[in-house]
C-alpha cells in the first residue's frame, strides 16, 4: 500500500472505537418507517455529530411528502464541510429510516448490542452503519488532509424505505443533489464491503380493473363476473406473459442471478364485495369489479413503452375476443432502470481503493430492487452515483440484524482513499 493510504488507513482504524459508538448510537433511535418514528431527533443526532467536525448542518423537512405530519415529520439532515481551495464534492447519502423489528429476536433490536465482532440492531446493516462508516472516512480524510480541495457532504435522509419522496427525492428537487452543488455521490448501503452496485432495474407498478355487472349469486347468468374476467387475464399472463419475461435477459450485472431477468409479481388481487360486514358469510352477489396490483421489474434493454405494451396487448385482445369484457389500467409506480459507467469516477475511485484494502478487483452488481440513487438520477440529473457500504444485504430487514465491524472498519478505508483520489487525486 502506497504511505499515503497507509496514513488513511491507520487514521480510519485509530478511530474504530469511535465507529462502534456512531453506529450504537444511531440503531438507539427507532427510526421506524412506517409511521416515521424518531426522525427528528436522529437528524439533530447528526447534526450536532457533524457539527461538531466542522460541517455547516441544515435540517430540512420534506413538508407535504406522504406522511409528513406534526407528530411524524419527515426530517432530513445535511452537512457541509468546505475545503480550503476550489474542487469538486463528493457526497455520502444515507437512509436513517428502518423497517420494523418484527419477531424472532434474540437480542433488543434497539439497544446497539455489541458483540463478538459485530454490532446488532434493526438498521445496523441497512444501513446505519455505512451510514457511521462514511463519517468516520470523512473524518479520518480531513484529519490527513486539512488543507483537501473542494467540499464533503454527508446527508440523512428519511424514507428511503417507503420510496424516498420525503427525503433524497425532496431534497433532490431542491437541488441538493445536482451540479453545480455535488459532483459524486456515494450511498453507504450494505452491498458488502468489496462489491460496488452500479444501479437497479426499472420498476412499474399498476393496477388493472376489471368490470362486470352485479347480480344475485343464484343467477350468476343475469350479471356478469368481474372475477371471471380477472381469471381470464391471469391465465394469460400465465401462458404468455411469464413464460416471455422468463426468456428475457439482460446483461446487467443484477444479484442474486434469479433476477438477471424479467420479473413480476402479482402483489394482490381484490374481488367482489367484502365480507366483513357479514363475518362468516360470503357475499351473496356477482362481483362487478375485481383489482390486481402488479409489480414488474425490467430491464435496461427494455422501455417503459414495451413493459407497459405487454400487459395492455394482452387486456386489448381480451376486450375483443372476451365478451363484455371491460378494464381501466391505473399507474401506481415508474422508476427507470439506472446503471452508472464502470468508468465513471466514483466507481473508479471505490475500485481502485478495494484493490488496495482487499488486494482483488471489486465486483459490480446491479440491485433487483430500486433504492435511493433514483431520485438523484431523476431529479438530480447526476450520473456519477452508486452504492458502497459494509453489510451483507441478505441480513437486511431480517431478526438479528448485525454489523461486522473489521467490515466497517475495511468500508471506511475504502470510502476515506476514495473522497482522497476524488477530491485530490484529480480522478475525473
Ligand atoms: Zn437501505
Amino acid at each position: 500500500m502506497p504511505a499515503m493510504n497507509e496514513m488513511l488507513a491507520k487514521a480510519v482504524a485509530a478511530r474504530t472505537e469511535e465507529l462502534v459508538a456512531l453506529t450504537v448510537d444511531l440503531i438507539r433511535f427507532p427510526t421506524v418507517n412506517p409511521p416515521g418514528e424518531a426522525y427528528t431527533p436522529c437528524a439533530e443526532y447528526l447534526a450536532g455529530k457533524l457539527a461538531a467536525r466542522g460541517f455547516d448542518t441544515r435540517l430540512i423537512r420534506g413538508e407535504g411528502a406522504p406522511g409528513d405530519t406534526d407528530r411524524y415529520p419527515r426530517t432530513n439532515v445535511i452537512a457541509r464541510r468546505e475545503g480550503r481551495a476550489a474542487g469538486p464534492t463528493v457526497h455520502f447519502n444515507s437512509h436513517i429510516d428502518v423497517v420494523e423489528a418484527g419477531d424472532g429476536w434474540t437480542v433488543d433490536p434497539f439497544a446497539g448490542v455489541v458483540q463478538g465482532g459485530r454490532v446488532y440492531g434493526r438498521g445496523a446493516c441497512d444501513m446505519k452503519g455505512g451510514l457511521a462508516a462514511s463519517i468516520i472516512a470523512a473524518d479520518a480524510f480531513m484529519a490527513t488532509y486539512p488543507g483537501y480541495p473542494g467540499a464533503i457532504e454527508i446527508s440523512g435522509t428519511v424514507d428511503e424505505e417507503s420510496g424516498g419522496f420525503g427525503g433524497v427525492a425532496h431534497l433532490a428537487k431542491l437541488g441538493y443533489f445536482s451540479r453545480p452543488r455535488v459532483d459524486h455521490v456515494i450511498i453507504p448501503e450494505p452491498l458488502n464491503k468489496d462489491r460496488i452496485c452500479l444501479g437497479h432495474r426499472g420498476v412499474w407498478w399498476a393496477e388493472i380493473e376489471t368490470g362486470g355487472a352485479i347480480a344475485h349469486g343464484s343467477m350468476p347468468f343475469l350479471g356478469d363476473s368481474a372475477i371471471r374476467h380477472m381469471a381470464a387475464v391471469l391465465a394469460a399472463f400465465e401462458e404468455e406473459l411469464f413464460p416471455a419475461l422468463d426468456r428475457k435477459r439482460t446483461d446487467m450485472p443484477v444479484v442474486p442471478e434469479g433476477a438477471r431477468r424479467s420479473t413480476m409479481n402479482i402483489n394482490s388481487i381484490h374481488g367482489g364485495q367484502t365480507e366483513d360486514f357479514f363475518p362468516g358469510l360470503p357475499s351473496p352477489n356477482v362481483a362487478d369489479s375485481c383489482r390486481l396490483v402488479i409489480d414488474r421489474r425490467f430491464l435496461i434493454e427494455e422501455s417503459l413503452d414495451e413493459v407497459k405494451g405487454e400487459v395492455v396487448a394482452i387486456l386489448e385482445r381480451l376486450k375483443r375476443e372476451r365478451p363484455r369484457f371491460s378494464y381501466r389500467l391505473r399507474d401506481l409506480m415508474e422508476v427507470l432502470p439506472t446503471m452508472t459507467e464502470r468508468d465513471a469516477p466514483v466507481p473508479r475511485a471505490l475500485a481502485a481503493a478495494i484493490r488496495e484494502v482487499f488486494g482483488r478487483d471489486p465486483d459490480y452488481v446491479i440491485s433487483p430492487g430500486t433504492y435511493d440513487q433514483k431520485h438523484i438520477a431523476r431529479l438530480g440529473h447526476l450520473h456519477d452515483c452508486v452504492a458502497y457500504g459494509p453489510g451483507i444485504l441478505d441480513l437486511a430487514h431480517r431478526p438479528d440484524e448485525w454489523v461486522g465491524i473489521d467490515d466497517m472498519v475495511q468500508s471506511a478505508t475504502v470510502m476515506a482513499m476514495s473522497l482522497d483520489a476524488l477530491l485530490r487525486g484529480g480522478v475525473e
